[in-house]
């Protein structure tokens, strides 16, 4: 277990003074202007008050306390995933120029370090990764001219948000996986399962393929199928990735949401699948979303058909748990390696939960 974040550090008011001057988003408080009642986040667009008549809160629930209500423009008390869309915005609004680390920390009011790991955390791809995929999408061009995101991308000839951030790829080298892993050196391990044979593929970046079927020749011809291009060779090292895998879904040890993980998956895709399957690990073991929630909770309302077929391109069953999607009426739908499998796999993991 993680220790408990630490206290907040006591406000100093002529600091925070010129923070709201500069409108700092990310700041580490919320002003509250007596005159009007209000609160607001540090980078709130509304007229600046008379600095007699502001006072500072650490949080929102302490201006609320002392009677202040939130303000209607900044809307403080949203929650602040808000810091990780700030940053996603403004990388989106700088798109023209490669935005360093630390230009990124100011905006957020973070640490270089700390801005690196929430965004990769929240996008499952570094901002310099997500930068890159937004200029591999066209938009550069597009944004240069436009003054929003929005625009640019109907600009750029897409018809929707979701559209163009399916398009926009991520990773290294994603062509390659598109050519079918040619030039990669593809290890596997494969070991029976209460699921079905379970195959494990790794590149020297990590894993890239974990399905389940029916024999261990089913299991390594998926592999192969999928990377028909690719060298593929026996490595009994991956063995221990298999029994983890196993074990995540029997024990509990809920492998998915695990940041150790982050390292050891060699995922590509589109930012937009990107996404998805960084949202598909947070979902809980035992518990389930439909598409249009995990939609929403990505905050593209109207990206329903795309979260579905980003869960349908899963390459990594088990460990990105696109078995925990189900149909609005919780009915089962499709599992890439076989709804039966996908029944299977929930029950465990509600019977362990
Ligand atoms: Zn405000």
């Amino acid at each position: 277990m993680k220790t408990s974040p630490k206290p907040p550090a006591p406000i100093d008011p002529d600091r925070a003074w010129e923070q709201l001057v500069a409108r700092q988003a990310g700041a580490p408080f919320f002003y509250a202007v007596l005159t009007t009642g209000v609160f607001c986040r540090p980078d709130c667009r509304s007229r600046r008050p008379l600095r007699q008549n502001v006072r500072f809160f650490a949080t929102t629930a302490e201006a609320a306390a002392a009677g202040f209500r939130p303000c209607q423009r900044c809307k403080p008390t949203r929650p602040s995933t808000d810091l990780m869309a700030r940053a996603r915005a403004y990388l989106e609004a700088h798109a023209d120029r490669t935005v360093p680390l630390a230009e990124l920390a100011r905006v957020t009011g973070l640490s270089p370090f700390t801005v690196q790991r929430l965004f990769k955390q929240a996008m499952g791809a570094s901002p310099l990764q997500y930068q890159r995929a937004l200029r591999a999408a066209g938009l550069r061009s597009a944004l240069k001219t436009g003054s929003s995101v929005t625009d640019a991308i109907y600009n750029a000839g897409f018809n929707s948000s979701s559209r163009a951030y399916e398009g926009a790829q991520l990773g290294m080298t994603p062509a390659r996986f598109a050519s079918g892993g040619r030039g990669e050196r593809i290890g596997y391990a494969a070991a029976p399962s209460p699921f079905g044979w379970m195959i494990v593929g790794a590149t020297s970046r990590g894993i890239c393929w974990l399905s389940l079927a029916a024999d261990e020749r089913q299991a390594v011809s998926s592999l192969r199928d999928e990377f028909p291009e690719a060298e593929l060779h026996a490595d009994t090292s991956l063995a221990g990735y298999v029994d983890a895998a196993l074990q995540s879904v029997r024990e509990g040890s809920d492998l998915a949401h695990s940041r150790k993980l982050d390292g050891a998956l060699d995922l590509r895709g589109t930012v937009f699948q990107l996404r998805v399957w960084q949202a598909l690990r947070h979902i809980p073991r035992g518990e389930t979303r439909s598409y249009s929630q995990l939609a929403r909770e990505l905050g593209e309302p109207n990206a329903t058909r795309a979260v579905a077929r980003a869960c349908a391109t899963n390459r990594v069953a088990v460990l990105v748990p696109c078995h925990r999607v189900v149909g609005a009426a919780g009915s089962l739908t499709g599992y890439r390696w076989g709804v039966e499998r996908k029944r299977q796999l929930l029950e465990a993991e509600r019977d362990v939960g």
